[in-house]
């Protein structure tokens, strides 16, 4: 391994990937990417659902949004890595007033910043997702670019480029301690030997926190656990009614991602299965992710109210992994405050994947000393202790 390097990076998720891959392309290359765990993508990249939408509540995320999404739809082109992109939409299901609200000033807001958004009745939202209970939806939203991609497939893809222009990728190598002097950043230290560099980058994801705290700076990111289910889609569609039509697929055969905002029910459909999951209010912060089945039966409760047919269907596995929560559910991109040398990439509140392109390129734009052309008083870390913010309503 390297013992000095202008830039070293905590975290081989899509965070440090993209990070590595954007320094490279501006030339910076003399970079280590340090991962602890033996292969790269297992933290809450390789847990994660696959989605990206446009559609965000905060305009720094759509902006975000708007960026990441150009460069997946052109990642074969750019990067010559398959990402399984498809672009089937994202499709929020509304059932109060005040969520219509919500939506409409916020769909105002995603079609200011140029984003096509359609508003949909019921039967409309029913049409774009075979199976699909609409009963007491009030109004629907539909993005027909958003989309599922591979969060491995990003992550190598990103990662291989950035090897292949010189950047040093370590596993199975913990970061242990970090040095500073006069106040910015001397070394890291991990377990296999100590690197003297002057920049780190913190792409820990949901163990962001505890990778702060060796350089002293105080990142506030708390991880969560949430679950997703794979069900089989073998169960039939309930029986039509002798003499009315047939009955319509029992789920839906495109890539559409549907999410029921009220109860934070999503689904989608997986290679031959359907990817289901929910948010639990009660869960507390923690590093546990063992599978809780006991949560199954209160997902299942609500999932059969707008997918009847998964009543009858198998689940053939299941996984949790770590949200990266912020305060204010938006990440924190930039310099940290206090540290020089030390930058940060955390806290993306459960969105982190699909915001993976532009926030790499918008770091990497920071270190290597160039404008990066963003707004990012949003990101800033001290946003918290300096004024009231206003951060992101759509996690799901
Ligand atoms: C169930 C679930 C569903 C999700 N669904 C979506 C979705 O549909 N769309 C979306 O955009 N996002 C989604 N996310 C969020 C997304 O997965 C994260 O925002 C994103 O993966 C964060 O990437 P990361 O690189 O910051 O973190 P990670 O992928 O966790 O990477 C951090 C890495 O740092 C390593 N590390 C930590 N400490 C050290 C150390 N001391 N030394 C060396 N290495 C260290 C860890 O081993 C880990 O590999 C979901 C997350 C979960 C859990």
């Amino acid at each position: 391994m390297k013992t000095s390097a202008d830039v070293v990076i905590v975290g081989g998720g899509c965070m440090g990937a993209s990070v590595a891959y954007h320094l490279a392309r501006r030339g910076v290359t003399n970079v280590v990417l340090l991962e602890r765990e033996k292969m790269l993508g297992t933290g809450s990249t390789g847990r994660n659902a696959g989605g990206v939408r446009h559609q965000f509540s905060n305009e720094a995320n759509i902006r975000l949004s708007i960026e990441s999404i150009a460069l997946l739809e052109r990642f074969g082109d750019e990067i010559g890595h398959p990402i399984d992109f498809h672009q089937d939409g994202y499709l929020f299901l509304l059932s109060s007033e005040a969520s219509v609200e919500t939506f409409r000033q916020n769909v105002a807001l995603q079609r200011r910043l140029g984003v096509d958004v359609e508003w949909l009745d019921a039967a409309a939202a029913a049409r774009l997702a075979p199976g699909l209970d609409a009963s007491g939806v009030r109004a629907a939203t539909f993005c027909q670019r958003d989309g599922i991609a591979d969060p491995n497939g990003v992550t190598m893809g990103f990662v291989k480029a950035a090897q292949a222009a010189g950047v040093s990728v370590e596993r199975d190598v913990e970061v242990t301690a970090i040095h500073l002097d006069a106040g910015r950043v001397a070394s890291v230290e991990t377990t296999r030997g100590t690197i003297a560099t002057r920049t780190v980058v913190n792409a820990a994801g949901p163990w962001a926190e505890q990778v702060g705290r060796l350089a002293g700076v105080d990142v506030p990111v708390t991880p969560v656990r949430r679950h997703i289910f794979i069900a089989a889609c073998d169960a039939p569609a309930p029986a039509a009614a002798p003499g009315s039509p047939p009955a319509p697929a029992a789920f839906p055969e495109s890539h559409v991602m549907v999410i029921d905002f009220e109860t934070t029910f999503y689904f989608h459909r997986e290679g031959a299965g359907l990817l289901f999951g929910m948010g639990d209010p009660r869960e507390k912060s923690g590093f546990d992710m063992t599978v809780q089945w006991d949560f199954l039966p209160q997902v299942i409760d609500v999932a059969v109210t707008r997918l009847p047919a998964l009543a009858n269907a198998s689940i053939s596995h299941a996984w949790a992994g770590l949200y990266e929560m912020s305060p204010d559910a938006n990440p924190i991109i930039g310099r940290a405050a206090t540290v020089e040398g030390f930058y940060l990439i955390n806290g993306f509140s459960g969105h982190g994947f699909q915001h993976s392109p532009a926030a790499g390129r918008i770091l990497a734009d920071l270190i290597a000393g160039r404008d990066p052309h963003f707004d990012l008083a949003p990101f800033a870390i001290d946003r918290f202790n300096t004024r009231a913010v206003s951060g992101e309503r759509y996690v799901v």
